[in-house]
């Protein structure tokens, strides 16, 4: 393989390699993060979910008015042809029964003139010429329960309209049982027929029987739940699919719905039904020119029946896989989470001084090694204190390790209290010597800072008989410089270290301090002075 891939390979490994870690630090450090993500994720994904279902119960929704409509139109459309075919039929029948002629005919013939055209049409009910008194006096049909000779239909709504008006025009008659058919419930289309004076002479009559109509409902399938009616402008229900519990013949102008039926020409509509409460998708329109209204309601229940089952299948599988997906986010953040806390502590204890919680000597070496170079780079003074607990062997011997134990724990606390701004860092060096490094301090506020650790250290007066103060004290060294290009930190402690042996000289309990340079006979780039060696010093012992 080419070098340059090889390298190329290695760059987007490593790249990935630190992606990775940053993320789990990332996610270490705010579990939340980890397991808000995965949730949001989930979450999401269960919004899309049902966002699409929901889209998918409008579009099945969308889907049956389509349909509805549709069915509407086809029924509509075959009454209105029918309708206009009875009307052809009567009209006919007018114009024949208006000839004084046909009256002179034989029978046969005359049957022919008037009932030719209505042949197809009366198969329906029959079609019939009654006079001016409301008697038939000729009929097309093919069967009789009774005879109509003697029977006056002058009471009928759909003679009393010809009668009146001369411009009624095809009149549609309410429902009625048939006087001829043994009771059937039939609609009458009625055509005026004039005298030759224009003077009432009686109507042409088309009997329609109502099984005609449901029959038109009869095979059209809308599921257990849906609806499909024919009804008058008035409310009258002419055919009904399943049977109507009021029957056919009855008036549902009452019921809320056929308010909106009446109102306009068609539409669209759910509703729930008054008389058996299931919610229905209601299309209706008016039939052209004749006085029905087909509606057509599937019940939104059967609408979405298929949709329900298939979103089922869908939230059951969202919220099992979503559930699973948040669980397994979360307990990975917490098992992160644990994971980083636990690096973290092994991190913070490599650094620790276990028995006064200090920083050890090692994170005291590298923090002044970087001290060093900042205070360098941004040329500002940088200071050390070097403590030692005075006759701290005879505090062991008088009053055994145990006590002198707590007295370092003690200690330790003065030193660190003494030392609180951020930057500060107390660290113990080994047995009873503690060293405090202070970047951005100089000499006079370091030796201030040192003294008033002394002096705190002295005021508590923790008893120490055998020496000249009597309780515990500590001795300082306090080294300061602008550091000089060439030097390090550690010889900055080296000096620090030179000034506590020089304060325990003077008599112990006591601070000394100077002010280093870079010149060569000082301690800071080439160090001669300290007792304990030329680069650190060593715990006193
Ligand atoms: P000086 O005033 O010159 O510093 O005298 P000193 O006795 O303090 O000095 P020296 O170096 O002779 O004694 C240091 C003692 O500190 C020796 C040791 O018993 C004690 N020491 C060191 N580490 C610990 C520790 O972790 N616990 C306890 N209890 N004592 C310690
Ligand atoms: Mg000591
Ligand atoms: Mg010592």
């Amino acid at each position: 393989m080419p070098k340059r891939v090889l390298s190329l390979r290695l760059l987007v490994h490593r790249w990935a390699h630190g992606r990775a870690k940053a993320a789990t630090r990332l996610i270490g450090n705010y579990p939340f993060f980890a397991g808000l993500s995965g949730t949001l994720v989930a979450t999401v994904m269960a919004i899309l979910t049902y966002a699409a279902l929901y889209e998918g119960r409008a579009e099945e929704l969308r889907h049956a008015q389509e349909n509805s409509r549709n069915l509407v139109q086809l029924i509509s459309n075959d009454i209105a042809r029918n309708v206009e075919i009875y009307d052809l039929s009567l009209q006919a029948v007018v114009q024949a029964a208006q000839q004084p002629q046909t009256w002179s005919m034989p029978e046969a013939l005359r049957q022919r003139v008037l009932f030719d055209r209505a042949t197809a049409a009366s198969r329906l009910g029959g079609a019939y010429v009654i006079d001016a008194t409301g008697h038939v006096i000729a009929s097309h049909s093919n069967a009789f329960d009774v005879s109509p000779a003697g029977i006056s239909f002058a009471d009928r709504d759909y003679f009393i309209a010809q009668q009146r008006d001369p411009h009624a025009g095809l009149f549609f008659s309410k429902p009625f049982h048939s006087r001829l058919r043994g009771g059937a419930l039939t609609i009458g289309l009625t055509r005026r027929i004039n005298a030759p004076d224009g003077s009432f002479a009686g109507v042409a009559l088309l009997g329609v029987r109502l099984d005609y109509l449901e029959q038109l409902l009869e095979h059209i399938d809308l599921g257990p739940g849906g609806h499909l009616f024919i009804l008058m402008r008035d409310g009258t229900l002419l055919a009904s699919k399943p049977p109507s519990m009021r029957g056919a013949g009855w008036s549902y102008a009452d019921l809320p719905n056929f308010a909106f039926f009446s109102r306009r020409d068609a539409g669209t509509y759910t509703s729930h039904s008054a008389i058996d409460g299931v919610e229905r998708i209601y299309t209706f329109a008016h039939v052209g020119n004749s006085p029905f209204i087909v509606v057509v309601a599937p019940a939104v229940g059967d609408v979405l029946a298929g949709w329900r089952r298939r979103s089922y299948i869908a939230l059951v599988m969202t919220t099992v896989f979503g559930g699973a997906w948040v669980a397994v986010s979360w307990m990975l953040a917490f098992a992160l989470r644990d994971k980083v806390v636990a690096e973290g502590k092994l991190v913070r204890l490599a650094v620790t001084d276990p028995l006064t919680g200090l920083a050890n000597r090692r994170a005291l070496d590298s923090r002044l090694a970087e001290e060093w170079h900042h205070a360098v780079r941004e040329r500002t003074p940088l200071s050390v204190l070097f403590f030692d607990i005075d006759h701290f062997k005879l505090f062991n011997d008088t009053y055994g390790h145990a006590a002198g134990d707590e007295v370092l724990v003690f200690v330790a606390g003065r030193i660190a209290a003494g030392s609180r701004r951020a930057t500060d860092l107390a660290a113990r060096f080994g047995g009873e010597e503690f060293a405090v490094v202070l970047p951005g301090t100089a000499l006079d506020a370091a030796t201030s800072m040192a003294e008033k650790i002394r002096k705190r250290i002295e005021s508590d007066n923790l008893t120490l008989s055998g020496t000249h103060h009597g309780c515990v004290t500590v001795s300082a060294g306090c080294a300061s410089c602008n550091p000089p290009e060439g030097g390090s930190g550690a010889k900055l402690l080296a000096a620090a270290d030179r000034l506590l042996y020089e304060a325990k000289e003077a008599g112990r309990n006591q601070v000394r301090s100077q002010q280093c340079t870079g010149d060569g006979a000082q301690p800071l780039v080439d160090s001669e002075a300290g007792s304990r060696g030329r680069d650190a010093p060593a715990t006193r012992g």
